[in-house]
């Protein structure tokens, strides 16, 4: 099922394009009890990340423990938008993360990762990196 989740926010995060760039188009699903709750994808610069866009979806809900499911390293600085690392790890519903790649950014790399980690998060990375990186590395910052 987890790849099927992710493969799933694979799909979301091409319909970020044209959009969001110069942001990398990054897709999210989060699913409580193997159900999915919520997707999202990155929109225009300024606006909404993947996870925070799904996110926004089910601010008003009450859930013990979701899974989410992101195909880019959720990011740990504030840019034009507020972390999302920081968002997810403040987030007491969510227990779990599956990144698919980590983010070559360098102010990210690993990072946001650390923050998930810190607040006791259980974090996943890998899932399905082929699939994504096929379609997601040529966004990506290079070297
Ligand atoms: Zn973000």
């Amino acid at each position: 099922m987890d790849e099927i989740f992710m493969l799933t926010a694979l799909i979301q995060s091409r319909k970020a394009l044209p959009e969001c760039l110069p942001n990398p188009p990054v897709g999210c699903v989060i699913v409580d009890c193997e159900k999915i709750v919520a997707t999202g994808y990155t929109r225009a610069p300024g606006k909404h990340h993947a996870e925070a866009d799904a996110l926004n979806q089910i601010r008003d809900q009450v859930f013990d423990c979701l899974k989410m499911y992101v195909t880019l390293e959720p990011c740990s600085f504030h840019g034009r938008t507020p972390a999302c690392a920081l968002a997810i790890a403040q987030d007491p519903r969510i227990s779990e993360i599956y990144v698919s790649i980590v983010d070559p950014e360098p102010r990210n790399n690993g990072k946001g990762l650390d923050i998930l980690r810190k607040a006791g998060k259980i974090v996943h990375v890998g899932l399905c990196a082929d699939e994504v990186n096929a379609f997601l590395q040529q966004y990506l910052l290079k070297g």
